[in-house]
């Protein structure tokens, strides 16, 4: 497929915004959808629609095959080594919530210390501040470079017999930045530390093997990934999820319930308590199909030249200056034009039918250590074309000469 078909595929693409065509660079919030997923939804609501393992009749059983598939699909794309190690969530923050509530609660003791880093999105930091109140632990956190690598010099100086927990992003949200997590890991193991990634950003952007990194979790969101809302995955390997208790309770995790004793269902079904996302599990099972039948080499190529011309189209705008440039970058450009406040950067961009993201990215400690109070965040996906780029620097530089 070429990346105009592929584009194609996306519906919500080929509309106005203010009378231009829209230019969709918000990719790092949410993507956009393929057709083909956006199908599988309706299909299933047309035909399949009933509840999941538990009918005695025909619609719940494809229902309920579906779902299971999708699991599968999850698996492979992944490759975990079994489906009882993928958890339907809805979504990233459920997934580390559920880790810091379910896995780390029972194990934390007074001084027991959580390495986090300064890049993190809340969804990896409070979740673990909550774990560390209830338990008495401690959060250590990896401090960044100037352009926002990571310090891993820092990072082995706090390693130690007390880490715990190492829990960190795969690719920042805000500044772009891939996380050598590979290394990072195998360092954590030599202490004993179990290690979650926050694969949020990342699933769409790399091919993700959990088993050649070695985490103990991962964890990622399907609307990030092409995929309906309100649906994600948390893999973890099978023999910490079958010492885990469960974490919320009713419904499908259940074996057996009695006033004298309740019995909890096995894996995965064990964390997924109450009537699923079964529409979304599906919608995202399509989706993985979706890329899989694509060149992610070439999608990733792709990605790497919008993200090269944008720097450099950008570069020659008067008064804008990029927030970090690290070593290894995903399609993320977070930036400022000096003189304009970043909310109204964005709105003027609007004007012109580009989406983009301003703020603090929910990532208010990163910002607060950039002396800043927000940024533009421009981040691309495979969909968007050089022309896209080329529009955009030119309604950047409008902005910033008193032009918009
Ligand atoms: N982690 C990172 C790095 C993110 O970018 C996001 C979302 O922006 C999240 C976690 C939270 O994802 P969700 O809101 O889908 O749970």
């Amino acid at each position: 497929m070429s990346l105009s078909s592929v584009r194609k595929a996306f519906p919500a693409l080929q509309q106005q915004i203010n009378g231009q065509p829209l230019i969709y660079l918000d990719n790092a919030a949410t993507t956009q959808k393929p057709e083909q997923v956006i199908r599988a939804v309706e299909d299933f609501y047309r035909q399949d629609n009933a509840n999941v393992h538990r009918g005695a009749h025909q619609l719940s059983e494809r229902a309920t095959t579906a779902f299971e598939n999708a699991r599968a699909e999850v698996k492979g794309f992944i490759n975990a080594a079994s489906e009882k190690e993928i958890i339907w969530t809805r979504g990233t923050t459920e997934g580390i919530n559920l880790i810091a509530q379910s896995f780390a609660r029972p194990r934390l003791q007074p001084g027991d210390e959580i390495i986090l880093t300064e890049l993190e999105h809340h969804a990896n930091i409070v979740p673990w501040q909550i774990v560390a109140e209830q338990t008495g632990a401690l959060i250590k956190v990896i401090p960044i470079k100037e352009n926002g690598d990571l310090n891993l010099e820092k990072y082995t100086e706090l390693l130690s017999e007390r880490t715990r927990i190492v829990s960190l992003t795969h690719i920042s949200n805000t500044l772009g930045t891939i996380n050598p997590v590979a290394g990072i890991i195998r360092q954590a193991k030599k202490f004993g530390a179990t290690v979650v990634i926050d694969g949020a950003q990342a699933v769409s952007h790399l091919e993700v093997d959990v088993q050649r990194l070695g985490c103990d979790f991962y964890l990622f969101s399907g609307h990030k990934l092409f995929a309906p809302t309100g649906i994600g995955v948390l893999y973890g390997r099978q023999d910490l999820l079958e010492a885990m208790p469960p974490w919320q309770a009713g419904g499908e995790m259940i074996r057996k319930v009695s006033f004298t004793g309740t019995s909890y269902n096995e894996l995965p079904f064990k964390f997924e308590a109450g009537t699923p996302n079964i529409s979304g599990a599906i919608g995202l099972a399509e989706a993985i199909r979706f890329l899989s039948r694509l060149d992610r080499k070439k999608l990733a190529a792709h990605e790497r030249r919008l993200m090269q011309r944008a720097i450099e189209l950008c570069s020659d705008i008067p008064g804008f200056t990029r927030i970090g440039s690290p070593t290894a970058c995903a399609s993320i450009l977070s930036f400022q034009l000096n003189s304009h406040h970043q909310q109204d950067v964005g709105l003027m961009l609007d004007q012109q039918g580009i989406a983009v993201r301003t703020g603090h990215h929910c990532a208010m400690p990163l910002m607060e250590k950039l002396k800043l109070p927000g940024t533009v965040r421009a981040s691309f996906c495979f969909y968007n074309t050089l022309e896209e780029v080329e529009r955009f620097a030119q309604a950047l530089q409008l902005i910033a000469t008193g032009g918009s």
